[in-house]
Parts: C-alpha cells; sequence; structure tokens
C-alpha cells in the first residue's frame, strides 16, 4: 500500500483512536470544515438540491390545483350573483321601465351595481313609440370581464311584451389578484419550509451518515498495512441493533485484521524468498564463474577462450588488425604428475600459470584449457614477430626451476602459434591450427615455439587417418615382433633376446614403435598391443632356453590384472618365469600406484626378471633402483655412444656399471655400434650388450 495521503487517524490530534470527525459542538480545528460545509459536499448536496427541487416541484403542482380550485370557486359565485340578479332584478326593472320611472330604475341600477364584482350595469329600453331609454350605472374597463344580458319583459294583460334589455358586466380581476396573492404567500411558506426541512434533514443525514463515511473514508486512506493501528471506531453512541454502519466498520475491521495477518505472512514470504533468491543468485554466481574459469589456476576456461576468441576474431575481421592464438602445453607434464602425485601436479600448474599472467598484456585472454595446455589470445598484434617474441618471453619465464615439494625442477613447454584472421575464419579451426603448431613443436623437440602453416593440416589428416588404422591394427594382424640379440659380452653369445614392435601397414611399409607406441599409448592402445607382443613372445619363444624380453608400458602395470595375466600367459605356455624378462623403460616413469606396486612386487615374487630400460636418460632412476627389485639394468644408448667422445660420459657408463653391480643387477648397453663401443664395455665390466654391431632387430626367422 502506498504512503497515505492523509494523516494517519491516531495521529490526527482527534480523540484517540475515534475520529475527527467535526461533532456540532467540538472546537473547529484549522482546515477542519463546518458541519454543513462538510455536510454541503457529494451526498448531502446532491440531497439538498433533490430535496428543494422534488419538494418545489410538489408545492408548485398542489399551489396551482389549489389555485384553480380556488378559481372555480369564486368563479361559480360571481356566476351565481349574476343568474341571482336575473331572477331578482328583471321583474321589477321591467315593470318600472314599463312605468318609466326613472329614479326607481336609477336606484335598482345602483343597488345591482353595488353587488360584489359587479362594475358596469346599462339598461337599453326597447319598444317605446318615444326616445327609448338608456340608464347605466358603475364604469367601464378591466382586462377579464364576465358579461349578461337579460331580457326585461312586462306581463301586460296576460301579455308578454319586451321591454328593454339590462347589459350587466361582472369584472373578474380581483378574482385574479386574489389568487395571484395566495399564490405567492403559499410559494413563499412553502419554499421556506422546505428549506427548513431540507437542512434539517441534511444536519440529520450528515450527523448519521456522512460524516461517518468521511471518517471510514479518511481511515481507509490513512490505513497503513506495514503498522497495526487501532481498529477503526465511530463518533457515536451505539445503536441497539446495530445498523448498516456498524456492519460496515466491523467488516472492514475484520478486513484490515485480515490484512495485516496476510501481510506479515506476505512480508514473511518474502524474506524468504528474498533469502532464498540470494542463495540462488549466489549459486548462479559461483556456477557462472566454474563455466567460465578453471578452479585450480582461476584462468578462464576453455569455454570462455572460445567465447573471446569468436569475439577478436570478429574484431580483427572489423578493422583489419590481426591477433594471434596461443596453444601452450607444457613439456612432460605427466611425468611430474605421475612421479610427485597431483598435489605436486596441481603446484605446478598454478605456478606456471602465474608465471604465464606475467607475460601477457591486460587486454589479452590467457586460459587453461585443461590438464596441461594453456592458451593465450593476443589481440591486435603489430606485426607477426609480436606473437613469437610473446612465445619466448613465455619460454624464458618457465625456464626458471619450479620448486615442488623442495626440489626444483624443470618444465618446458612447447607453443604452437596461429593468427587471426589470416589462418581461418572460425573458432574451431583457429584452435586446432594452434594445436597443430604445438605439436609440431613438440615433435621438433619441445621447449620452442612453432607458427602455423597450412600443410600442417595435412600432416594432421595424415595422423589421423594413422590413428584410425591403428585402432584395429591388432585384429587386423598387422603388428609383428622383431627380435634383437642380447649378446654376452665376454663370450659374444646370445643369451636372449628383445622382442620390438613393429606395425607392417596396409601400404605395406612397417611403422617403427617411435611412430605409433606414443599415440598407442596416448589413444589407450598400448594395453591391448603390450598384452599382443607379450603373448606372441611368449608363443614363440624359441626352446633354445634363451630368454626374451619384453617391454612393457608403464600404463600395463597399471592394470590390477596385469601379473594374473603374465602369470596365466606363461602357465598356458609352459615357460619358467625366468625365460621372460619385462623391460620398463625409464623415458615414461612409472607413478606410485598401489597398482603398480603389487603388479610389480607379484611379478617378482612369480620369478620374473624385471629391467629399467633407456636408464640414465628418465627420472628418478636412483630411487626406482632402491624401491622395485628390478634384475636388469640398460643403459641407454645415448651413453653408449657418448662415452667413447667425452672422458666425463665414459666416466658415467662405469659408474653406473658399478652401481648395478653393486646393487646386485646385470647391466646391459644398448646400442653398441662399434668394435670401440664393445670394447670400452667389456674393459668396463658391462657383462651383456644389445647393438647394431651384433645384429639389428629381425624376424623371428
Ligand atoms: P628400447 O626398448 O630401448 O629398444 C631399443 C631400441 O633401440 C629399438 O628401437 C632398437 O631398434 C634400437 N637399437 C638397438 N640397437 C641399436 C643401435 O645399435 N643403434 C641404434 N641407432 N638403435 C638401436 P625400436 O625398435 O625402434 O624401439 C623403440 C622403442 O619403442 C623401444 O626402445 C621401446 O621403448 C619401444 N617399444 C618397442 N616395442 C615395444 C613394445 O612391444 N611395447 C612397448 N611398450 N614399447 C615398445
Ligand atoms: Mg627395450
Ligand atoms: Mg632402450
Amino acid at each position: 500500500m502506498g504512503p497515505a495521503k492523509e494523516q494517519p487517524l491516531d495521529r490526527s490530534g482527534a480523540a484517540a483512536g475515534t475520529t475527527s470527525a467535526p461533532a456540532l459542538a467540538a472546537p473547529r480545528h484549522a482546515g477542519e470544515a463546518r458541519w454543513w460545509e462538510a455536510a454541503g459536499g457529494g451526498i448531502g448536496r446532491r440531497l439538498l438540491v433533490l430535496m428543494v427541487t422534488f419538494s418545489l416541484l410538489v408545492t408548485v403542482l398542489l399551489s396551482a390545483l389549489q389555485l384553480y380550485l380556488d378559481y372555480r370557486r369564486d368563479l361559480g359565485a360571481i356566476e351565481a350573483r349574476l343568474t341571482e340578479i336575473g331572477t331578482s332584478y328583471s321583474d321589477s326593472l321591467a315593470a318600472s321601465l314599463w312605468n318609466v320611472d326613472q329614479p326607481q330604475l336609477d336606484l335598482q341600477l345602483q343597488g345591482i351595481r353595488r353587488l360584489p364584482e359587479i362594475q358596469w350595469v346599462e339598461l337599453r329600453e326597447t319598444g317605446a313609440l318615444r326616445e327609448p331609454l338608456l340608464l347605466s350605472a358603475g364604469s367601464r374597463g378591466g382586462v377579464r370581464l364576465l358579461t349578461r344580458d337579460y331580457p326585461l319583459v312586462f306581463q301586460h294583460r296576460g301579455e308578454r311584451r319586451p321591454v328593454g334589455t339590462l347589459h350587466v358586466e361582472a369584472t373578474l380581476d380581483p378574482l385574479f389578484d386574489r389568487l395571484a396573492e395566495t399564490a405567492k404567500a403559499n410559494l413563499l411558506t412553502q419554499a421556506v419550509q422546505t428549506f427548513l426541512v431540507a437542512l434539517f434533514l441534511l444536519y440529520v443525514v450528515h450527523r448519521m451518515v456522512t460524516r461517518h463515511l468521511a471518517e471510514i473514508s479518511r481511515f481507509v486512506s490513512g490505513f497503513d498495512l506495514q503498522r497495526v493501528a487501532r481498529p477503526l471506531r465511530l463518533d457515536r453512541a451505539p445503536p441497539s441493533p446495530p445498523d448498516e454502519l456498524d456492519r460496515v466498520v466491523e467488516s472492514f475491521n475484520n478486513m484490515s485484521v485480515y490484512l495485516h495477518r496476510a501481510y506479515a505472512d506476505l512480508e514473511q514470504a518474502n524474506e524468504e524468498l528474498e533469502s532464498g533468491l540470494a542463495l540462488r543468485r549466489s549459486y548462479e554466481e559461483k556456477l557462472e564463474r566454474q563455466a567460465h574459469y578453471d578452479t585450480l589456476t582461476g584462468l578462464a576456461n576453455r569455454v570462455l577462450l572460445l567465447d573471446r576468441l569468436h569475439f577478436a576474431l570478429r574484431r580483427a575481421q572489423r578493422t583489419g588488425l590481426p591477433g594471434a592464438l596461443l596453444c601452450i602445453d607444457l613439456d612432460r607434464f605427466k611425468n611430474i604428475n605421475d612421479s610427485l602425485g597431483h598435489a605436486a601436479g596441481d603446484e605446478l600448474l598454478k605456478e606456471a600459470a602465474h608465471r604465464l599472467s606475467r607475460c601477457v598484456r591486460d587486454a589479452d585472454t590467457l586460459a587453461r584449457m585443461g590438464g596441461d595446455e594453456f592458451a593465450v589470445i593476443a589481440a591486435e598484434v603489430e606485426s607477426e614477430e609480436g606473437p613469437s617474441r610473446l612465445a619466448m618471453r613465455i619460454l624464458e619465464e618457465l625456464a626458471a626451476p619450479f620448486l615442488l615439494e623442495g626440489h626444483a625442477h624443470h618444465v618446458t613447454a612447447s607453443i604452437g602459434i596461429t593468427l587471426f584472421p589470416a589462418d581461418g575464419g572460425d573458432t574451431h579451426r583457429l584452435l586446432r591450427n594452434g594445436e597443430l603448431a604445438m605439436y609440431k613443436a613438440k615433435d621438433s623437440g619441445r621447449n620452442r615455439h612453432q607458427c602455423f602453416e597450412e600443410q600442417f593440416n595435412q600432416a594432421l589428416t595424415e595422423q589421423m587417418a594413422m590413428e584410425e588404422r591403428l585402432r584395429s591394427a591388432v585384429a587386423n594382424g598387422e603388428l609383428v615382433l622383431h627380435y634383437q640379440p642380447i649378446v654376452e659380452l665376454k663370450s659374444r653369445r646370445v643369451v636372449g633376446h628383445e622382442a620390438l614392435l613393429r606395425w607392417r601397414t596396409a601400404e605395406g611399409g612397417l611403422c617403427m614403435p617411435d611412430r605409433f607406441i606414443p599415440r598407442a599409448e596416448e589413444m589407450g592402445l598400448i594395453t591391448e598391443f603390450g598384452r599382443w607382443a607379450l603373448e606372441s613372445a611368449c608363443g614363440s619363444l624359441p626352446a633354445d632356453g634363451r630368454r626374451v624380453a619384453v617391454n612393457v608400458s608403464p600404463r600395463q602395470l597399471q592394470e590390477p590384472g596385469f601379473a594374473d595375466f603374465v602369470s596365466d600367459l606363461l602357465r598356458r605356455h609352459g615357460l619358467t618365469p625366468a625365460l621372460l624378462e619385462l623391460e620398463i623403460t625409464e623415458r615414461v616413469v612409472m607413478d606410485d600406484s598401489p597398482d603398480t606396486e603389487a603388479n610389480l612386487r607379484l611379478l617378482c615374487a612369480l620369478g620374473i626378471r624385471l629391467s629399467i630400460d633407456d636408464f640414465g636418460i628418465g627420472y628418478s632412476s636412483l630411487a626406482y633402483l632402491q624401491k622395485y627389485p628390478f634384475d636388469t639394468l640398460k643403459i641407454d644408448r645415448s651413453f653408449v655412444t657418448a662415452a667413447l667422445q667425452q672422458e666425463s660420459a665414459a666416466r658415467l657408463v662405469e659408474t653406473i656399471i658399478a652401481m648395478g653391480h653393486a646393487l646386485g643387477q646385470e647391466v646391459i648397453a644398448e646400442g653398441i655400434e662399434t668394435e670401440e663401443q664393445f670394447a670400452f664395455l667389456e674393459a668396463a665390466g658391462c657383462e651383456l650388450g644389445q647393438g647394431y654391431y651384433f645384429g639389428r632387430p629381425a624376424p623371428r626367422d
């Protein structure tokens, strides 16, 4: 309800809680109307006008009727008088005329003339042989007249003789004057009476009705839903039984109680609704944040980036000022995650995000696309070198070591750059371009940036086709194993073979594992491939007692049933566990998951040999060496190659060999290609070797 237009009742200064309507005797307050003024408004005025009009109408009608009756009565009297004159005076006047008794005639005419309303009497003699007599009395004039002529007949010897005529004129003017007087008096008295009665009625109506109505109206317009005022009470003695006004007041009071209650309920419901709305708003804001921002780093997420990219692209198309999208991927982030755990991985991502944000301008958008992928939209770059400079700056920022769990870790990134609108007219295409360029940077050795070139699309199409074929490689029987001999250096005797996977493509060519194993890992196909390799290697193991080494992806070790699978394999092929060696590459670090640990321990318990592959180039080697019971240590080819070129590399190889021996492990040198390398390693005490010098990987036959 809006603000009250009038003062609320209980503030008006009138008798508390009752009324401010002026009673007749009550002293008048400023601005308060006199009773007739109050009564003269609205109903009162209309009542007055109606009563006076009606009363006057009635008065006029009744007076007219009365006047008419009076007129008829007086006119009747005059007419009766004239008739009376005829009967009373005709005979005596006729006799006097016969006798020509003029004095008598005059006397009689005067007598008639003196009768009321008779103003003129004229006697005309007829039939006389002499000059006829013409006598008259009174005066003539007036407006309304009533005339009569009487023939005068004299009875002489039984014979009726006409002797003259009597003409009498009676005036009606006094009658009309009287009637007018009466009408005037009547109207005046009736008007006064009507007015007084109307005034009285007005007062009564005011006292009994209209002032209370005004009171109710004031109370209603001052009614405030928010404040419970005292109930409405009228300034009068309560009539018994209660009348219409009482019922109105009671109804209104009931209604106001109901309204106050309903309003209070509404207020409460409103409050609840408000708080519900606030809660909802905060949820919505939270959802909005979650929908557009990355919770870990607080950066924009993929959705928001695509949105901003859309607008940046439109703007660039409009203004002609090019922009750039940089796709940034941390190199080998998975290794950190796997080796140090997810908490450390998260820390690293946060720190990386922080460093990236130092490189970008306010107008740029920096987003985390998911995992270890970030992206930057650099709007309005002045030249094509701009984005490259930004990429170099990012690489520099990331170059400083990251301190994780008290240790310094080096993280690099690969960055793909695509320019818009030159490289593409829609956001998804741009994103794909950026990612393609980023993959290219990774392929070219990581820790660098690469600008998008149109031919990458071709490469991507080919890669996608390859991935599609890779999926059905096992089913199509396209995988083959090649074997490379493992030689005892002292005796140059082949003690076993390493099984190496190859993919015979539909075109007939052989695809090397470096090209498809990483993809198979990413695509989740490595488990299938690994099982196939194990199955195939165990199935074709020569009966000469030489062992076979099969490469196992750390992914396979995470599989809960892997050790059981291997044990079942040995049983099915009737192999002694010592004939099987599993090579776990150190390039891809194992995680600390309970499944990996359980598998390794179970495999160990089965008596299967475990070897750590590519030792020296990977991660946390020493920790693993200490933690897991490896039987063999394979020195990576790069050390073997470098050993004859650098003194330090030679010392390192000797140290690794010594360390392996100290841990009770057998040491294999990988990639021996020359006689010198062979000689060096044999001299260094390395017992086994593998490399082109002894034999290249070849089909089993
Ligand atoms: P790896 O286990 O270290 O295998 C040795 C790699 O070095 C083989 O490459 C082999 O051909 C190559 N090599 C051996 N001697 C020499 C040498 O004297 N000079 C040179 N330049 N290279 C030599 P390949 O067959 O291309 O395999 C590459 C990697 O692919 C393997 O490294 C292994 O990590 C992975 N791999 C191969 N087969 C499988 C498999 O069945 N499962 C898994 N998970 N990984 C496999
Ligand atoms: Mg190997
Ligand atoms: Mg190796």
